[in-house]
């Protein structure tokens, strides 16, 4: 159940509150709005204890949310979160964040070229997997930790906060200790003990849909993450598996609205894996951007025929540059910058 408390309630108070739910063995989820304090009392059959709140004086008003995921919930929080990334990086404000790289760290060389090629276009972020979720065992899988040094050094070097995914439990430290944001990827939605390793700790969290994922399911995966205390959750449609064989996936840019509706965490856009095909992603970054995306997340190769991974989806740098000027124009159009 949501608990509401008084306007301007004062932190004794709201530490009252916090302190009797702590007792009763559950875990309370503060909200802190501009005026109003709303806190999640969330578990199994919470509302038994419903009367005994109603009758502390800094509560306003008790209210059940009817969704499955809560914390993740419209009806738990009304504004929009805009969750800190790194210094001077937020998402799910006005400014659209656009996190650019190769879909797999190759050598520190190339991730300081493609980040300062990027950079320079206008991307906020890099990309970059260290662990690769190949379809083929015998594809490339991925540097690791060495891969994770790199990034540390393009953000170092360069300044952009860096991004790449944690596919084991194992994983999560190691890419909280070197990037900004750990990514969960489209296999590992429904990894339910990731999704905890991931709540445990407090860098922000990118989960991408699934390929056969509801925009439910994918809420109730951020809810997983969110109810370890991690409230840093960026959800991220990434095409999903349709009947549809000229494209690699199918764009699913109806989660954006419907995303925006049911969840007031931020949304990004990957074009690159969503239609998997070079000439087309930044058509569909354009669509995205007009459909109300708070970032995208694209694969730029400074040499995509000698990629290691996802080469023919992979923008040239020159073709990047020429999205984001384009994009600048559509964010405009629809009341946002990037
Ligand atoms: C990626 O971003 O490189 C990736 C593997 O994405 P997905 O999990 O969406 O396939
Ligand atoms: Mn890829």
């Amino acid at each position: 159940m949501i608990i509401t408390l008084k306007k301007g309630a004062d932190k004794k108070k709201i530490d009252a509150v916090i302190t009797r739910i702590k007792s009763l063995k559950y875990k309370p989820h503060v909200s802190q709005g501009a005026d109003l304090t709303v806190i999640g009392m969330i578990g199994e059959r919470a509302e038994r204890y419903r009367e005994m709140f109603e009758a502390m004086d800094v509560v306003d008003h008790i209210s059940e949310i009817e969704k499955p995921y809560k914390l993740a919930s419209r009806e738990f929080k009304k504004d929009n979160s805009v969750i800190r990334i790194s210094k001077g990086v937020e998402i799910g404000g006005n400014k659209i964040v656009v996190m650019a790289g190769p879909c797999a760290i190759e050598s520190l060389q190339n991730s300081l070229l493609t980040a300062s090629l990027v950079k320079n276009a206008g991307a906020t972020m890099f990309r970059g997997g260290a662990f690769k979720p190949r379809s083929s065992p015998y594809a490339f899988q991925g540097h690791g930790e060495k891969a994770l040094k790199y990034l540390a050094a393009v953000k170092k070097k360069l300044g952009l906060a860096t991004i790449s995914e944690a596919m084991a439990v194992n994983h999560v430290s190691l890419v909280a200790k070197y990037c900004d944001v750990i990514q969960i990827g489209a296999r590992n939605v429904q990894n339910y003990d990731l999704l905890k390793e991931a709540g445990r700790q407090r860098k922000p969290v990118l989960l991408k849909r699934g390929m056969a994922t509801t925009l439910k399911e994918l809420l109730l995966s951020a809810e997983y993450i969110m109810a370890q205390g991690n409230y840093n959750v960026i959800l991220c449609e990434r095409g999903i598996r349709t009947f549809e064989d000229s494209t690699r996936n199918t764009l699913d840019l109806n989660a954006v609205p419907v995303l925006k509706k049911l969840s007031h965490l931020p949304v990004v856009v990957d074009p690159s894996h969503g239609i998997g095909i070079r000439e087309h992603v930044a058509t569909m970054a354009k669509a995205a951007v007009a459909a109300g995306a708070d970032g995208l997340i694209i694969e730029v190769h400074p040499n995509p025929e000698e990629a290691l991974s996802d080469g023919p989806q992979s923008l040239l740098p020159a073709q990047f540059a020429a999205m984001m000027d384009e994009l600048r124009l559509i964010a405009e159009a629809v009341g946002r910058e990037i």
